[in-house]
């Protein structure tokens, strides 16, 4: 045997013909990292989803077309999500129903509405056990519900995204809407904590 190896070109120049293949196409790849790194630390927040819920606590009609067509309500409040996004599905937690979101397959979230997905969303292990033993993962994780509420468990699909709509706090008569979405967090509206 006397196979040569082939030559393989330098990180370099690899680089270099990257560069050129997407300058042919017109494609700037230092301002889409820089676009993206902004979209996902300013603009696809969890403050978005705790400002749909704070109106949902305090505008019953608001909350009624958010549960009714979320896809439509959401653009009352100037936000929006990607055409594949079709359908946004609000899911109200009560005192007897608790609802968690997942995505079995992968990473699926609202990320325009409750953010990009933590790690541990995207884990195989969450993944594959909140739809099996809900209870037991949501204890792991610090929620302990009582044995009376029942446990919904929402799986993503391709084109319907999720997010809860936890119970509002007691004691929170007072809190105007921006203080009421302040007490809002991403792992409320994914459903592993509860206000
Ligand atoms: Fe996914």
């Amino acid at each position: 045997m006397n196979a040569k190896t082939p030559p393989i070109a330098s990180i370099e120049q690899r680089l270099a013909a990257i560069h050129t293949v997407l300058d042919e196409h017109t494609m700037e790849p230092e301002k889409f990292v820089d676009t993206f790194h902004d979209l996902a630390s300013e603009q696809w927040v969890p403050a978005n989803g705790a400002r749909l819920v704070a109106r949902a606590w305090t505008d019953p009609l608001f909350k009624q077309r958010l549960l009714d067509n979320g896809t439509a309500a959401i653009q009352e409040m100037g936000l929006s999500m990607p055409p594949h996004h079709r359908h946004f599905v609000v899911l109200e937690n009560t005192a007897d129903i608790h609802n968690v979101i997942c995505c079995t397959l992968c990473s699926c979230t609202a990320f325009t509405i409750i953010g990009l997905p933590p790690d541990w969303y995207k884990d195989l292990e969450y993944r594959a056990r909140v739809v099996r033993e809900s209870r037991t993962v949501l204890k792991e994780m610090g929620l302990e519900l009582a044995e009376h509420v029942q446990i919904r468990v929402w799986d993503t699909t391709a084109d319907t995204r999720y997010m809860v709509l936890p119970e509002r706090p007691a004691g929170t008569e007072e809190l105007s809407a921006e203080q009421l979405a302040a007490l809002v967090n991403k792992d409320a509206l994914i459903g592993v904590a509860r206000l």
